[in-house]
């Protein structure tokens, strides 16, 4: 039993009187030799959640046990009561309970709860005899509060007075390396944490493993998840969905797939879960795999996943961004709940594809439906307005964010209201909105205006747009690349020169054009100018006899993408080497006819691979579906359905 250590003043809790003249503090009390009845008295009420009754009858106890304050301080978060906490906190200090490290574990979790982290770290400074349950008490605690830098800080003191860690230490730490740090820094630490974890012998915890796996994959070094997931003896459908999630994330989409393949057939007591199964449908998502898609829809409504809402938003964006929007509607009407988070996977599907009212349509829809819409509902609704050119609508959308709805429009939607603006060439308009801004426009807003100079062919605004943007994110090649495009359509090829010597000397990497096709339910990937693929001279050949014939019926190659000065017969062996056009081709020789072309761009569509793309529709009589990084381009018959305009 607990030595009584007397009252003490605590610093923000007043000191406790007992209402109860009476009351002795016995410090050899126990539960067994002193009024034991009203102890389980106030057990009972506790787990029965009256603690109005059960706070009555403390007063009337005058030894309650620890494990009455136990029940009374689970009571007290329960029902979110910080004032009654206030109360079983003070008479527990009272008794001389505060330096039981039992009771300020619980303590510590129950102010986390109530969301009073000072008081929380009140309890740890007080409490002479940290253990490791205490610590993790506020490592918990801190970690609710995404403070990941205070707890890495507390972590090398507690290594410092030699408390040993344990596995929840280590999953906080871990997570922390994520949230509170550069993420140089938080790699630096959790490459130590890791080596850590192997000295004391952890290395064959599933979850240690796992967490480490999802660290390295927030931190974006998927060579590392990797090896640790490699190494792991043992794994988990959690282990195999951090490692899928974390090819995801960072752009591995065939390799997400290709591990999902590989859980499927080699693991056979562990079974997807719909963590997993949105993960491998955003690898689908992104690589614009329909068939793949269908088949794990297949698999989700076997498994009766098709409830679990995350997976039906995402089988409902998968659908619509691999270009059937039809059946994305159709597993979004069948659903028989919706979260906010569905109606914005709808809402955005009709903004890819360029169907602007409809998505305004739908975000009226979900606010009458008494969903309350959240700030991506914005974005998804704002980008629609600027897929369709819905001036007028966005701006009233805009101006509703803050009066209508009581919310703060972040950079994000300034940055769609620019597009919005720009796109319909009202640059001033947009430029205006760029300096009235009263939070700091950051790259998205001005990647936005340099974006619309590009389709307007603005010199002047881009340059303005260009320089904020060398000096807010200098190391990404997409802003040079446009505006040496500019500078390339102007003519000015001083520029364009000086422009590129300023992407080589700063040794900046440009993102090389990538374009994926699903044949047959395989993924095919091509790289502009690519060599690798054996039907090379097949679709090299015949993108060369497509192009002399469309060339008979009007079709001029856009060579001024080409930002190099060429000859023009040079410039056009160039764009005809672009990976969507090999992709283009690829499809044209392997997909049965009647079947629609489906190919997926990592960059914006040229002008070129899109006028190119408008004459092969027509001319070999194909539908053609180009999801680029803007939004979804349908070509029938010689026609785009974003009307050139995206
Ligand atoms: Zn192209
Ligand atoms: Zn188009």
């Amino acid at each position: 039993m607990l030595a009584f250590q007397g009252p003490q003043k605590h610093p923000i809790l007043p000191h406790y009187s007992s209402p109860v003249s009476s009351i002795s503090t016995n410090p050899n009390s126990n539960s067994l030799s002193i009024r034991p009845s009203v102890n389980q008295s106030i057990q009972s009420l506790c787990l029965r959640n009256n603690l109005k009754q059960a706070l009555q009858l403390l007063y009337k106890e005058p030894n309650p046990t620890q494990h009455t304050y136990e029940l009374l301080i689970l009571s007290c978060s329960r029902q979110n009561s910080l004032s009654d906490a206030g109360i079983v906190h003070r008479r527990l200090i009272h008794d001389g309970f505060d330096q039981d490290p039992f009771l300020a574990t619980k303590l510590i979790d129950m102010y986390s709860q109530l969301d009073s982290l000072e008081r929380a770290r009140l309890v740890f400074d007080r409490i002479r005899k940290r253990t490791v349950f205490v610590w993790n008490a506020l490592f918990r605690a801190l970690s609710l509060k995404g403070n990941g830098e205070e707890v890495l800080e507390l972590y090398r003191r507690m290594n410092a007075v030699g408390v040993r860690s344990d596995r929840f230490t280590y999953t906080y730490v871990l997570k922390a390396c994520v949230v509170g740090e550069g993420l140089s820094l938080g790699l630096g630490k959790g490459r130590e944490i890791h080596a850590q974890i192997l000295r004391h012998g952890y290395e064959s915890h599933v979850h240690i493993m796992t967490t480490l796996v999802d660290m390295y994959s927030r931190l974006g070094c998927v060579d590392d998840a990797c090896f640790v997931f490699n190494e792991m003896t043992e794994r988990s459908v959690v282990s195999w969905s951090a490692m899928i999630a974390c090819y995801v994330k960072n752009g591995m989409s065939l390799e997400a797939l290709e591990l999902f393949r590989e859980m499927m057939v080699e693991s056979d007591d562990v079974l997807p879960n719909s963590v997993t199964m949105v993960s491998v449908l955003q690898a689908c998502t992104s690589l614009a795999a329909l068939e793949q898609g269908k088949l794990l829809h297949a698999y989700v409504l076997r498994k009766g996943l098709d409830t679990v809402l995350p997976v039906t938003s995402a089988l409902v964006t998968m659908y619509a961004r691999c270009g059937d929007l039809e059946l994305g509607r159709r597993v979004f009407d069948q659903m028989v709940r919706r979260d906010v988070v569905s109606w914005n996977s709808m809402i955005s599907s009709y903004g890819s594809h360029g169907f602007g009212r409809k998505a305004i349509d739908l975000f009226n829809e979900m606010v009458s439906s008494g969903t309350k819409p959240s700030l991506i509902s914005f974005v998804s609704v704002l980008g629609a307005c600027s897929h369709e050119g819905l001036i007028e609508e966005g701006k009233s959308l805009f101006e509703s964010i803050r009066k209508e709805h009581g919310m703060f429009p972040s950079v994000e939607h300034h940055a769609c209201l620019v597009d919005i603006l720009g796109r319909a060439n009202r640059l001033d308009e947009a430029a205006q909105i760029i300096a009235d801004m009263r939070i700091e426009p950051g790259p998205k807003v001005w990647g936005s205006l340099l974006g619309s100079c590009r389709i307007h062919c603005n010199v002047e605004f881009a340059e303005r747009a260009f320089k904020r943007l060398t000096q807010l994110e200098a190391k990404n090649a997409g802003n040079y690349v446009l505006m040496a495009e500019i500078y390339a359509e102007a003519g000015m090829w001083d520029q364009v020169k000086r422009v590129k010597t300023l992407l080589e000397t700063r040794g900046i990497q440009k993102l090389s054009g990538c374009s994926w096709i699903e044949v047959k339910r395989k993924i095919y990937s091509f790289m502009s100018a690519d060599e690798l693929n054996t039907q090379n001279e097949q679709i090299h050949a015949l993108l060369l006899k497509l192009s002399a014939e469309m060339k008979e019926m009007g079709y001029v190659p856009q060579t001024k993408v080409v930002l190099y000065h060429l000859e023009d017969e040079e410039k056009e062996r160039i764009v005809l080497g672009h990976s969507e056009k090999l992709a283009l081709a690829y499809g044209l020789i392997n997909n049965s006819r009647g079947k629609i072309i489906r190919i997926t761009k990592n960059l914006r569509l040229c002008e070129d691979c899109h006028s190119f793309t408008k004459f092969i529709s027509k001319f070999v009589s194909r539908e053609i579906l180009v999801r680029d990084v803007n939004r979804i381009h349908y070509f029938r018959d010689g026609v785009c359905s974003c009307h050139d305009y995206w």
